[in-house]
C-alpha cells in the first residue's frame, strides 16, 4: 500500500495538474461572449463537480502559465487538429496537448456537456447513479491531475432517449449519463394531417370506414390513420416535411409516427386493401393483428422518395409497431427510421424473445437505421421491477443485428427501480459493458459498509423479476394491475426485508449520505410490502386479527404516502397507480366486516371500527354490524322465504322454491334445482349448475333513501374464470333499470369454496328507486360446476339508522 504512494506523485508530476493539494493549478479558459448555452452549462458543471471534490474553485480565467482546460470548441481547440467534424453529432474528444492543454470538446454543444460528464466518470470517479445530490458520487480528494490523454468517443447507440425518467431535475440526469434523442417517430400523423384544415377539400386522403369516408372529431382526435394508397395525401406529407425542415434546419428527421389506434382507425378503400398481403399467411402480424404493413410502408415510401429531392440528408422516423409491426413484402426506404415497440423485459419468456429477435433481425435486413422502443415501467408498477441482465441481453442483441436507436417509456419510480435506468443508459452510450459490473459499482460506491447486503437486495430483486412465469405473459401484464402483487406474496417481501435490514445494520457507522440512500431503497420497498399485506390480507378477512392486520397495513399505507412518498420525487411514480389501476383492494372490507356481526368475539373490535376517526366506510359497516347486534327486533326481514325452504304444511315440488326466480341467459345452458342436498340449515336450498350467466332472484319494492343488508350463504368450487356473487341492483318504480346507480356486490373468492361462505352487502336505494333487484349470480361456471344457495336475508334497517347507534 504505503508503495504506490510515490508513484502517484510522479504521475502527477508528469502529468496535467488541476488542484494540488486544494489549490487550484489550471484555470479555465474563458468563454465565448457567443458561447451556446449547454457550453456554459458544461463549464458551470465541471467547475461546481471539481469543487465539490477538491474543495476549490477553479477560476475561470488564464493565470499567467497555469495548465488551461478548454471546454467546448475554441480558437486553441480548432487550431489542434482533433478533426471533431468527423464525429458523430454527440461524439467528443478527451484529449491533452504539451502536458498544458485539457480540451473536452464535442462536435455540438451538447456533445461538449457530454464530454465534461465523461471526463468527470473516468477520470474522477464521479457517477450519477439516480437523480438529485443524493444519487450523485463524488470522491474526495485534494490533488487532482491527470496524464496524457487522447480518448475519442462516439455512442453505441445514436439516439439514446427516455421518456420521463426525472420528470423533476430539468433532464439534468438524462445529460449526466449521456442520453440524448435524435429521431423523431412518435405518433404524428394527425398533426401532418390537421382534419380541420383538410377533410373537406380531400375527404379521401381520410380512412374509409363502412363505405364512409371519416371526418375525425378534431384535430387531437387519434383514431383514425390517413388512406395509405392515396399517393396525394403522400406527396402532401413530403411537403409538410419540407416544410418542417426549412423552417428548422438543424432538425435531423421528422415523423410519421401512425396515430394511436387499433387496427380500426385503417382505411377500408379498394385500393389499401389491395396493398395488403394476398398470402393468408402473412395476413396477420406475429402477434396475431391484421398486418397493415404493405400498405403503411408504400405511403412513407412515397413520402421518402419525394422528400429525398430536396432532403437527402434528412430521415423519417415512425413506428413499427401493432398492425405495422412485420416489415414488408418490398424494400424500405434507405432514410426511413422505423421504432420496433416491445417490452423486452418480457425475454424472461422464450418464445416472446425469440419472436422479438426475429423481427429485429428482419428489420434491420431492410434499412440501414432501425430503432427500438421498450417499456421500462415505473409507474403502474408498486413493486420492483429490475431486469438489468435482460437490459444487457437485449441491448446487445440489438446492437450486434445493426440497430443504433432506442427509445423507452420509464417514468421512473427511483425508489423501486434501483439501478435500472443507470444501467440501461451506460450500455446506450457504450454497449461493451456488462450490466453485472454496473451494478456491482452502483452498490460500491452508493453504499459503502452495506454494499454487500444492497447488491444481494437487488439480486433478489431481479430473481423476483426472471421467477415470472412463461407462457401466458403478455406485454402488459402487471402494468397497473394489483395481481402484480403475486410474485410479493408477505412471505418473500419477508425476505427482500430481511436483507435491508442487514444492509441498515451495516450502513449504521458509515457516512450520513450512505444510511440516507440505504433509507430511501427501504422506504420504496415499505410501499410493494404494505401493498402486497392489503392485497393478499383482503383475500382472507375471516378472522377479527386478519381484519384488524387489513386496517393496520392499509392505515400504514396512506400514512407513509402522506409523511414520505409525496415529500420526496425519488419515491413518487409519475403517475400514481391508485389513478389508473382497477380492482384495487377495499372493497372487501365493509362486508367483513358486516360478517362479523354474528361473531361473539367482535364487540371489541367492532367497537374500535365504529370509531368516526375510521374511513367513513369502515365505520359505517362496523355501527351497521353493533346495530345488528343489539337490536336485530328493529331490523326487517324483506325477503319472502329467506330460508329457501317449502311453506309450512305444503310438499316442496318442482324447481323453484317459494317465493323466488331464477334467471338464465337465453340460450345458454344452465339449470336451477331446488334440493335437500343445498340444504345449509332446514331442509332445502338452491343449486345453480353450468351457468353461463344466471341468477336466483327476488324483486322487492323500496322507497329512496332505504338501507338494507343483504346476505346469503354459498359454497361451491369452480374454474378461476367463474365468478359467483351476491348483487344487489335497481329499478325506477315502472321497471325501468337505474344503470348508473351504484351495485353493491360481494364475490366468492377465485376458485370458491367447499364450505359455506356468507356474501354480505350494504345498500342504500337511490333516489329514483322504486325496486330492489336482490341477486345471487353465477357467471362462467363449467357444465359440471355448481354454486349452492342457502339462508339468504335482506335486512330494513330502521330508518333512526345505525349511525346512531351509541357504540360504547
Ligand atoms: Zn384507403
Amino acid at each position: 500500500m504505503f508503495s504506490t504512494m510515490p508513484i502517484l506523485a510522479i504521475t502527477a508530476l508528469l502529468g496535467l495538474p488541476i488542484v494540488e493539494e486544494g489549490k487550484p493549478r489550471a484555470a479555465l479558459a474563458p468563454l465565448d461572449a457567443k458561447a451556446p448555452a449547454e457550453v456554459r452549462r458544461a463549464a458551470g458543471e465541471f467547475q461546481r463537480v471539481l469543487e465539490k471534490m477538491t474543495g476549490t474553485k477553479l477560476p475561470a480565467e488564464i493565470q499567467g502559465d497555469a495548465p488551461i482546460v478548454h471546454i467546448g470548441r475554441d480558437a486553441f481547440v480548432d487550431r489542434a487538429g482533433l478533426q471533431l467534424d468527423r464525429l458523430d453529432e454527440d461524439g467528443f474528444v478527451i484529449h491533452t496537448v504539451d502536458n498544458k492543454h485539457l480540451i473536452l470538446a464535442g462536435r455540438t454543444p451538447h456533445a461538449t456537456e457530454f464530454a465534461v460528464y465523461r471526463f468527470l466518470q473516468k477520470h474522477a470517479g464521479v457517477r450519477w447513479y439516480f437523480p438529485t445530490e443524493l444519487g450523485e458520487v463524488v470522491p474526495k480528494r485534494a490533488t487532482f491531475s491527470v496524464g496524457e490523454l487522447a480518448e475519442r468517443e462516439e455512442p453505441s447507440f445514436h439516439s439514446r432517449l427516455w421518456s420521463s425518467a426525472a420528470p423533476f431535475d430539468g433532464g439534468a440526469w438524462e445529460r449526466q449519463n449521456l442520453c440524448r434523442g435524435r429521431y423523431s417517430f412518435h405518433h404524428n400523423l394527425l398533426y401532418v394531417f390537421p382534419p380541420s384544415k383538410l377533410f373537406d377539400a380531400h375527404p379521401d386522403w381520410y380512412p374509409e370506414i363502412d363505405g364512409k369516408r371519416r371526418r375525425p372529431t378534431d384535430d387531437n382526435d387519434h383514431h383514425w390513420q390517413p388512406c395509405c394508397a392515396n399517393a396525394e395525401a403522400a406527396r402532401y406529407a413530403a411537403e409538410a416535411a419540407r416544410k418542417y425542415f426549412d423552417a428548422n434546419p438543424e432538425a435531423s428527421s421528422f415523423s410519421l409516427g401512425m396515430n394511436d389506434t387499433s387496427a380500426s382507425g385503417f382505411c377500408e378503400c379498394a385500393e389499401c386493401r389491395k396493398l395488403d398481403p394476398t398470402d393468408p399467411a402473412q395476413q396477420k402480424t406475429p402477434r396475431g393483428l391484421p398486418n397493415y404493413s404493405n400498405r403503411f410502408f408504400t405511403f412513407v415510401n412515397r413520402v421518402a422518395e419525394a422528400l429525398a429531392k430536396s432532403h437527402p440528408d434528412k430521415y423519417l422516423g415512425c413506428l413499427a409497431y401493432n398492425v405495422t409491426e412485420p416489415p414488408p413484402a418490398f424494400d424500405v426506404h434507405p432514410r426511413v427510421v422505423p421504432y420496433l415497440t416491445a417490452g423486452r423485459a418480457n425475454w424472461t419468456d422464450p418464445a416472446i424473445r425469440e419472436g422479438d429477435q426475429k423481427l429485429i433481425r428482419q428489420w434491420c435486413a431492410k434499412v440501414p437505421v432501425v430503432g427500438i422502443y421498450d417499456y421500462y415501467y415505473g409507474a403502474g408498477f408498486i413493486s420492483p421491477r429490475i431486469f438489468t441482465g435482460l437490459t444487457e441481453e437485449s441491448l446487445k442483441f440489438a446492437h450486434q443485428q445493426g440497430v443504433r436507436a432506442f427509445y423507452a417509456e420509464i417514468y421512473s419510480t427511483w425508489s423501486l427501480d434501483g439501478p435500472k435506468a443507470y444501467v440501461a443508459s451506460q450500455l446506450l452510450w457504450n454497449v461493451d459493458q456488462k450490466a453485472e459490473a454496473l451494478v456491482d459499482e452502483f452498490c460500491r460506491d452508493l453504499f459503502g459498509q452495506a454494499a454487500e447486503p444492497m447488491r444481494r437486495y437487488f439480486r433478489f430483486l431481479e430473481d423476483r423479476w426472471l421467477a415470472r412465469p412463461s407462457g401466458s405473459m403478455v406485454m402488459w401484464a402487471g402494468f397497473f394491475d394489483i395481481a402484480q402483487l403475486d410474485l410479493w406474496p408477505p412471505e418473500t417481501c419477508r425476505k427482500a426485508r430481511s436483507i435491508l435490514e442487514e444492509a441498515k445494520k451495516a450502513a449504521a457507522g458509515d457516512e450520513p449520505v450512505v444510511r440516507e440512500r440505504v433509507r430511501l431503497y427501504s422506504d420504496g420497498f415499505r410501499q410493494t410490502e404494505l401493498w402486497s399485506a392489503v392485497y393478499h390480507g383482503e383475500k382472507s378477512l375471516d378472522s377479527v386479527d386478519a381484519i384488524e392486520g387489513y386496517i393496520a397495513a392499509k392505515t400504514e399505507l396512506a400514512r407513509l404516502q402522506k409523511d414520505v412518498v409525496q415529500s420526496n420525487p425519488l419515491h413518487i411514480a409519475p403517475i400514481a397507480f391508485e389513478d389508473r389501476a382497477g380492482n384495487l383492494p377495499g372493497a372487501s372490507l365493509g362486508k367483513a366486516i358486516l360478517r362479523l356481526a354474528d361473531r361473539p368475539e367482535a364487540e371489541a373490535v367492532l367497537k374500535r371500527l365504529a370509531d368516526p376517526s375510521q374511513p367513513a366506510e369502515v365505520a359505517l359497516a362496523a355501527r351497521t354490524a353493533l346495530f345488528l347486534r343489539k337490536h336485530p327486533e328493529k331490523t326487517t326481514e324483506r325477503l319472502a322465504n329467506p330460508g329457501i325452504e317449502p311453506e309450512p304444511g305444503k310438499p316442496a315440488e318442482g324447481n323453484l322454491p317459494p317465493g323466488w326466480g331464477t334467471w338464465f341467459r337465453p340460450e345458454t345452458p344452465g339449470e336451477a334445482k331446488w334440493t335437500t342436498t343445498a340444504a345449509r340449515t332446514g331442509t332445502r336450498g338452491l343449486s345453480i349448475r353450468g351457468a353461463v350467466a344466471g341468477c336466483a332472484l327476488q324483486t322487492i319494492p323500496v322507497e329512496p333513501g332505504q338501507r338494507f343488508v343483504g346476505s346469503v350463504y354459498v359454497r361451491g368450487v369452480f374454474r378461476p374464470e367463474a365468478e359467483v356473487s351476491v348483487v344487489v341492483q335497481w329499478q325506477e318504480k315502472s321497471g325501468k333499470w337505474l344503470t348508473a346507480a351504484a351495485r353493491p356486490s360481494d364475490r366468492l373468492p377465485e376458485g370458491g369454496s367447499r364450505e359455506w361462505t356468507r356474501l354480505c352487502v350494504l345498500a342504500e336505494a337511490p333516489k329514483e328507486a322504486g325496486r330492489l333487484l336482490f341477486t345471487v349470480s353465477a357467471y362462467g361456471q363449467g357444465p359440471d360446476e355448481a354454486v349452492e344457495i342457502d339462508d339468504a336475508s335482506l335486512l330494513e334497517l330502521p330508518a333512526e339508522d345505525a349511525a346512531a347507534v351509541p357504540v360504547q
